[in-house]
């Protein structure tokens, strides 16, 4: 090596122009918390998701979402909820928030979402509800467990963090029939508001106490407040509620991040399927693929080692490291972490496939703003590492 290469992160945001033209006129207007830009933003998010049913509110993370969701489903102390251990704690903190019990269940080995048997065979009379997460842009096998939920009387909380745009059975995961679905917009997503998430629902109940909680449970956003004829000083405290609300200057950003979503989607398609190319003949076990006629969001690019492989996980991290290239491991499972192993005496047995998957995986770099020469330098690093 002459000269050393620029690092290549293993996500980037993708913010141009328009974001920062949209932001610049928001933060002259004189209104940057939540105001008309945030309306717009759910409306414009209302109309992709295209079923006019659906409402949307915007939050300032998909964390506040789903604890915002379970609020509103009455989730609370004595409660369970199973979700996947394969998956970031956000997933599983919120339940934690409302005093209620965390129960994780392990993954399908291929999809790596949650294992619909594995529910089944985790629900006692607590059981409340689930919490499924669409693992880097695949949809969970929500087909079954839907069915699952309504056999039970369970409610289903999607965690939709990595699933924009996905579908499932040729329909946007946002439009399932599931109670809840919750979206995230943090800066490494497939769009970004710097931080902000979505909240989707069709009941129009649950909606009404989620817009209260999001905002100290007052009974109207103080947005309306300067809209309405009642006296715009007069409010009236309903709950004990939350600060989760986005303000204009992140929505004005979201604005242009949606409307270039389906641009980032074909990119990161177009990115995958030359991963999928160039990577066959290596000891890898690559991603799986939406099934046919379906959508993958591919949030994340997740390889895995063979057991041929010649060299380990850590080992080709850090050769890519070596190499100037970034990656990550999604995720180190819940069920190895302090706080939910020592909570409900977790050991990795328990969890053999998010387990096994785990110590063979690693996330390569894929970003919309990454150009084909800089996958061709992740190709050919791994070539280098792995042959
Ligand atoms: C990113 C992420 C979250 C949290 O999203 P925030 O918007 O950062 O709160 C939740 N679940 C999963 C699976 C995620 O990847």
């Amino acid at each position: 090596m002459s000269e050393k290469p620029s690092f290549l992160p293993f996500a980037l945001p993708d913010i141009g122009d328009e974001e920062i033209a949209e932001m610049a006129d928001t933060m002259r207007s004189g209104w940057i918390t939540t105001g008309p830009k945030t309306k717009r933003f759910e409306d414009d998010f209302a109309a992709f998701l295209g079923d006019p049913a659906l409402l949307c509110m915007a939050v300032n993370s998909a964390t506040a979402g789903l604890h915002l969701a379970l609020e509103a489903l009455g989730i609370g102390p004595g409660d369970e909820v199973i979700t996947t251990t394969h998956t970031f704690t956000a997933s599983a903190e919120v339940v934690r928030y409302l005093g209620a019990d965390v129960v994780l269940v392990d993954v399908d080995p291929v999809t790596l979402c949650i294992d619909v048997r594995g529910i089944e065979a985790a629900i006692t009379p607590r059981t409340k509800a689930i919490i499924p997460v669409h693992y880097a842009g695949l949809a969970a096998d929500m087909e079954a467990l839907l069915a699952l939920a309504q056999t039970r009387g369970l409610k289903v909380v999607e965690d939709a963090a990595h699933a924009l745009p996905t579908t499932c059975g040729g329909q946007l995961i946002g439009t399932l029939q599931s109670d809840v679905t919750v979206f995230s917009f943090y800066a490494n997503k497939t769009m970004t508001t710097g931080e902000g998430g979505m909240v989707v629902t069709r009941d129009a109940e649950l909606a009404k106490r989620i817009k209260v909680m999001r905002l100290h449970g007052i009974s109207r956003d103080a947005f309306d407040r300067f809209q309405s004829t009642t006296p715009a000083w007069y409010y009236e405290i309903v709950a004990p509620g939350f600060k989760y609300n986005l303000t204009d200057v992140a929505a004005a950003m979201g604005l242009h991040q949606l409307a270039k979503l389906p641009r980032f989607l074909e990119r990161r398609q177009y990115l995958a399927a030359r991963y999928r190319e160039q990577l066959s003949r290596l000891p890898l076990m690559l991603p799986a693929e939406a099934p046919a006629g379906d959508v993958h969001a591919w949030h994340l690019y997740v390889i895995r080692l063979d057991a041929s492989a010649k060299v380990t996980r850590d080992e080709v991290i850090q050769g890519l490291s070596d190499r100037g290239i970034g990656t990550s491991v999604h995720y180190v499972p819940l069920h190895r972490q302090p706080y939910w192993r020592d909570r409900y005496g977790l050991e990795p047995e328990m969890f053999p496939h998010s387990e096994a998957a785990y110590q063979a995986m690693l996330s390569i770099p894929l970003f919309t703003a990454m150009s084909d020469a800089d996958q061709d330098r992740v190709i050919s690093a791994l070539r280098q590492i792995l042959m």
